[in-house]
């Protein structure tokens, strides 16, 4: 009788972005034989992100700057408190000789183009022996008695299993994959910023990263004005809706009406309009289970004092694409058990970073004095970007 052949994998990647590319380009480095599936056509489309990743970042992870996917090269930050006073932290100043525009000078940081980014970086993922499958979603999974699973996907409009040793939820901000395995996956709306930005023209920037924090202007996060190349700037904010019973699109009208940019911003021009949720929450206690780990936005590796997460996923990356390497070389069976060796791995070499600024950001909105909850987070955004900061690397 005819029987099905069943595609084998060493680990099967659900989510195409910066996690989940990375840990496949840099398991399949390594020798393992990886699925990278995504349920979209164009990856990184919509765009959902401003783009804001540092130098340091891209060299980690061997990813050559590239005109391919980079908005703008970035020096620096100025972070504005609710009335309009600022710390401006420019390295083209601070170190004059290392950064800057000239020859054998470099950026601090990039905006990039994500719809750009994430293709590159499947590409390279590919290049490194990945096999990739776009219009592809993952269903479902279900553990073996032989120590593998079973992935369930739909391929365009087929139905398909393959089968892996390990499964990596790379799955966003709204991962299903987490919830196949029973992980406590639910995030506090009160842990939520429902951010809003517009892509616009005639806004002037020079390289810093705009960042305004003020319970007006944003409650619970910050506003910012990022340079976009070209002559573009991205005008956003992210707001906790329990702290307010205003949305984002109220907020972003009030900055750019009526704060202190507003004669900067009279002549602006809307040309896109993109939105999103980011978790200002922890990471999750639990990130794996039997034949399955998680990464990336799915897994809540995401700064939450800043909202960024590329920086986080692409290191989550590495970590779990060096993690599964040496792990299944060494032939060790894939239970929840053997697997948690990654999730200490992540926290020794990031996560504890992480839950260190998961409390300090706890600390600052626990007082219900406004006026002291915007001077903390002022002073605490002020010093996270500051060249001494012990998180600079994050
Ligand atoms: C408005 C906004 C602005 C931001 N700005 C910044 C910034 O400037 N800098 C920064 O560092 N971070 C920023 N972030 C956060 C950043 O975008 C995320 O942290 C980052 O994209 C996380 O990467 P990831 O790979 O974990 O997930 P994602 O980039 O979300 O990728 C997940 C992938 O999984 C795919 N997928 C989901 N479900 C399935 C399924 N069932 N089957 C197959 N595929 C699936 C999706 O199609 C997607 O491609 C911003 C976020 C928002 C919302």
């Amino acid at each position: 009788m005819h029987k099905t052949h069943i595609p084998v994998f060493d680990i099967v990647v659900i989510g195409s972005g910066p996690a989940g590319a990375t840990t496949a380009r840099i398991a399949a480095q390594k020798g393992l034989k990886v699925l990278l599936v995504d349920k979209r056509q164009e990856l990184g489309a919509p765009i959902q992100c401003s783009g804001a990743v540092s130098r340091h970042a891209l060299e980690e992870l061997g990813i050559t700057p590239s005109e391919e996917f980079i908005h703008e090269d970035i020096y620096g930050f100025s972070i504005y408190n609710q009335q309009g006073d600022k710390t401006e932290i420019d390295y083209q100043r601070i170190k004059p000789d290392e950064y800057g525009k000239g020859e054998g000078k470099k950026p601090l940081g990039y905006v990039v183009d994500r719809r750009r980014f994430d293709r590159y970086l499947m590409a390279q993922a590919e290049r490194a022996g990945t096999e990739v499958w776009l219009k592809t979603e993952g269903l479902g999974y279900q553990p073996l008695e032989d120590g593998t699973c079973e992935v369930h996907l739909r391929r365009f409009n087929q139905e398909i299993t393959v089968k892996s040793k390990v499964l990596v939820g790379a799955d966003g901000l709204q991962s299903q994959v987490g919830k196949w395995a029973g992980l406590r996956t639910h995030i506090k709306l009160s842990e939520l910023a429902s951010c809003l930005q517009f892509i616009v023209d005639k806004v002037e920037t020079d390289g810093l990263l705009e960042i305004v924090t003020g319970h007006q202007w944003a409650p619970g996060g910050y506003a910012w004005v990022f340079p976009k190349g070209h002559g573009y700037a991205e005008i956003g904010l992210g707001v906790i809706r329990t702290m307010t019973d205003q949305n984002a699109q109220w907020y972003l009208d009030q900055f750019i009406q009526k704060s202190f940019f507003k004669e900067r911003f009279k002549d602006c021009r809307i040309l896109e309009i993109q939105g999103g949720g980011v978790p200002l929450a922890h990471p999750l206690k639990k990130q794996y289970a039997d034949n399955l780990i998680l990464v990336g936005d799915a897994a809540r590796h995401v700064n939450p004092i800043t909202g960024g997460g590329i920086h986080t996923a692409l290191s989550g990356g590495r970590i779990a694409g060096t993690f599964l390497s040496s792990f299944l070389k060494n032939g060790k069976k894939p239970t929840a058990k053997n697997l948690k060796g990654y999730q200490d791995q992540w926290l020794e070499e990031l996560g504890n970073k992480m839950w260190k600024l998961y409390d300090e950001k706890t600390n600052i909105f626990r007082t219900k004095d406004i006026a002291r909850q915007d001077e903390q987070l002022y002073n605490t955004m002020s010093s996270y970007f500051s060249p001494d900061s012990e998180y600079k690397k994050i």
